[in-house]
């Protein structure tokens, strides 16, 4: 074969991956090192520590794991859970559901509070569920739901759980790098994101970051971490230094650089203004569909990812084709109980721009006259 691989540059605002800029590519192209090397080292252990700043934590424990958003989701669950633990879900979307799959498949003793797709959860919810379940160990709740485009406020829902005695782990994969997000002010125990969404990154690593009251729990463990390749306990070792480095598992050496490129970037612009460039856009975009006819569908909207229903009679999949095939535009259709009653239009990192607005709504009107 001599065919040369030449994808099209796409305008990628579907519900991830987003756009990945040139300067994050070129860090992929830079030559691989072992991943012992001292200067490899080096560029992890600055990776981590830019992580910690986009996390706004202090936990040590803060890493890459290598996979995409699912398999952070997984080492959260996998290394805080055991058989017979009973824990708190809360589902308003696919994801709240893959949660609980996780913690069936963990072993724990599963109860699920629901709230309608589209809504998200309140405090009093909450304070119920940890009264009416007092042995559960944590509580797991998802700050943007990719499928419903729901926020959920997460900023006083630490303590609540706190005082059950509970730990607080959070699904942040389209909220990192887009939303406010303070993991040691909003007391969250363990968290999980992807490179793919709001870093703008290409899809293979998942920032993790845990607690001490976290590692408490993970320490305290009677079984083993039925996952050997995302048991924590041997993982850290490598990520944070103790034991020497031990060899786990192979780093994914050139995406750490990507990761490091991305987080750079974040925080060259600054927290703050990133997130105040992605409400902008979400404002901007959502005037748009609005005068379009356009309706949103979660309530309380993230600005990362924007939900809308699908007018009557208007072939869904027909309309995306047609923006990837004459426009370069890629957005998302439903999924689960929305699958082919909405779109779901991402505004993450790189690609939350003026440009992408203005392109995104041309098109759209293009396409639905
Ligand atoms: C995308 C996403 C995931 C899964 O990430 P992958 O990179 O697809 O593995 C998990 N949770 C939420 C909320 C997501 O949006």
């Amino acid at each position: 074969m001599t065919v040369q691989l030449n994808p099209r540059e796409r305008i990628l605002m579907g519900p991830g991956p987003s756009t990945v800029p040139h300067r994050i590519l070129r860090a992929i192209g830079a030559p691989t090192l072992g991943h012992l090397d001292p200067q490899y080292i080096g560029y992890m252990d600055e990776t981590c520590e830019m992580l910690r700043k986009v996390f706004q934590t202090s936990n040590a424990l803060t890493f890459p794991v290598s996979g995409t958003g699912m398999a952070g989701m997984e080492a959260v669950v996998v290394n805080l859970l055991e058989p017979g633990d009973e824990v708190i879900v809360c589902i308003n979307g696919v994801f709240g559901g893959r949660m609980k799959d996780n913690m069936e498949r963990a072993g724990a003793t599963v109860h699920a509070i629901e709230v309608p797709w589209g809504e998200t959860f309140t405090e009093e919810s909450l304070a119920e569920a940890v009264t009416m379940y007092p042995n559960a160990k944590m509580v797991g709740i998802v700050h943007a739901e990719t499928s419903t485009g729901a926020h959920q406020d997460l900023t006083s829902l630490g303590k609540i759980v706190h005082d059950a005695g509970m730990l607080l782990a959070v699904d942040a994969v389209t909220s990192l790098g887009g939303h406010e997000l303070k993991v040691d002010d909003w007391g969250i125990d363990a968290i999980y994101s992807g490179t793919q969404k709001c870093l703008s990154c290409p899809p293979g690593l998942a920032p993790v970051s845990f607690s001490p009251r976290a590692i408490e729990k993970m320490e305290s463990r009677k079984s083993k971490v039925q996952s050997w390749y995302l048991d924590v306990s041997m993982l850290k070792n490598y990520y944070t230094g103790g034991g020497g480095r031990a060899y786990h598992h192979t780093a994914p050496i050139n995406m750490v650089y990507a990761l490091r490129e991305a987080l750079a970037i974040v925080l060259e612009e600054g927290l703050e203004n990133r997130v105040n460039r992605h409400r902008e856009m979400h404002l901007l975009l959502r005037e748009g569909l609005e005068k379009l006819g356009l309706q949103y569908i979660p309530e309380n909207s993230l600005c990362t990812l924007n939900c809308v229903s699908v007018p009557d009679g208007i072939d869904e999949g027909a309309i995306r084709r047609r923006l990837l095939d004459e426009y370069d535009i890629e957005i998302g259709g439903g999924l689960g109980v929305f699958a082919g009653k909405a779109w779901r239009i991402g505004l993450m990192g790189h690609g939350a721009t003026r440009r992408n607005v203005g392109t995104l709504i041309a098109a759209l009107e293009d396409c639905l006259a």
